[in-house]
């Protein structure tokens, strides 16, 4: 049997058994194929939500023995389908191509590696683009509700969580799986006492974050709006009350005009007996 590349000792799939065919595996370098077909590396790398998997493109390098650098898996992103061809172009690209798996980029030695992948753990999710959205959303709960027990932290991890299926679910135009996640969440909000509605009930026991109390305030506007200015009252007073006065009509208008004027004049009996008091 004929030897199709170093790394095809059986010329078939190591995958699925299919005959070696040199347009169905990825060509590496003079006489050097990936042991596995196309399809097989295409699927092995996808997540069951079929999207790329970091950890998942790991395992399938290991397994071929190439080397994983985490710069080319941040270029395979924006890259896009078939995802190990262009991995693979990109190592070409590169000149990496020769490099093995021990020469790969691990969280032992890039800091940026060990950051994503503690934060893909963190959510167990396998897309950075997802794992961001849920520190995201993750972070308006946060900031709007005082989570302070480690139910309160799962129930907001959860809705996390069914947050971006929904946003999945809505995309996907998925409208029955868009129902019955909505309904998930608002089974959690209701176990989870973390219900808008609930959001009064809550602020009135001033245990409340400072996100909380900026939208109690700019909601309730704790500063009153002005009113009518004081001077309308003050020149009706003056001006209606004096022309009532002259007119001989008598009203709540004259009473308050008479009060003030009192302010202004002195009471001559009233003085008279203080002074005869005093005496
Ligand atoms: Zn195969």
């Amino acid at each position: 049997m004929a030897k199709v590349s170093k790394s095809l000792e059986i010329p078939i799939c190591k995958e699925c058994s299919k005959l070696f065919d040199e347009n169905e595996f990825y060509h590496i370098s003079a006489g050097d194929y990936v042991p596995i077909c196309k399809d097989c590396c295409e699927s092995l790398v996808l997540s069951s939500a079929g999207e790329l998997d970091i950890n998942k493109l790991n395992d399938l390098l290991k397994r071929v023995n190439m080397a994983f650098y985490y710069d080319l898996w941040k270029e395979l992103n924006i890259l896009g389908k078939p995802y190990f061809g262009n991995y693979i172009k990109l190592l070409v690209e590169h000149k990496y191509s020769k490099r093995k798996y021990k020469d790969s980029d691990t969280i032992d030695n890039n800091k940026e590696l060990e950051q994503t992948s503690s934060l893909l753990e963190k959510w167990g999710v396998s897309n950075v683009e997802d794992a961001d959205f849920l520190e995201k959303e993750y972070h308006e709960w946060e900031t709007s509700y005082e989570i302070d027990s480690k139910a309160m932290v799962d129930s907001v991890k959860q809705l996390c969580l069914i947050e971006l299926d929904i946003r999945k679910a809505r995309k996907k135009n998925d409208v029955q799986a868009l129902d019955k996640l909505l309904r998930i969440k608002s089974q959690i909000l209701g176990d989870a006492n973390l219900k808008p509605v609930q959001e009064t009930g809550n602020a009135a026991n001033e245990q409340v974050s400072i996100g909380m109390l900026i939208k109690k305030f700019e909601q309730e506007e704790p500063i009153p709006e002005d009113t009518a200015p004081d001077w309308i009252d003050e020149m009706k007073v003056w001006i209606v009350g004096q022309l009532a006065r002259m007119e001989g009509l008598q009203s709540d208008v004259t009473d308050d005009f008479n009060k003030e004027l009192a302010k202004y004049g002195i009471d001559v009996d009233k003085e008279l007996d203080e002074k005869l008091g005093d005496m």
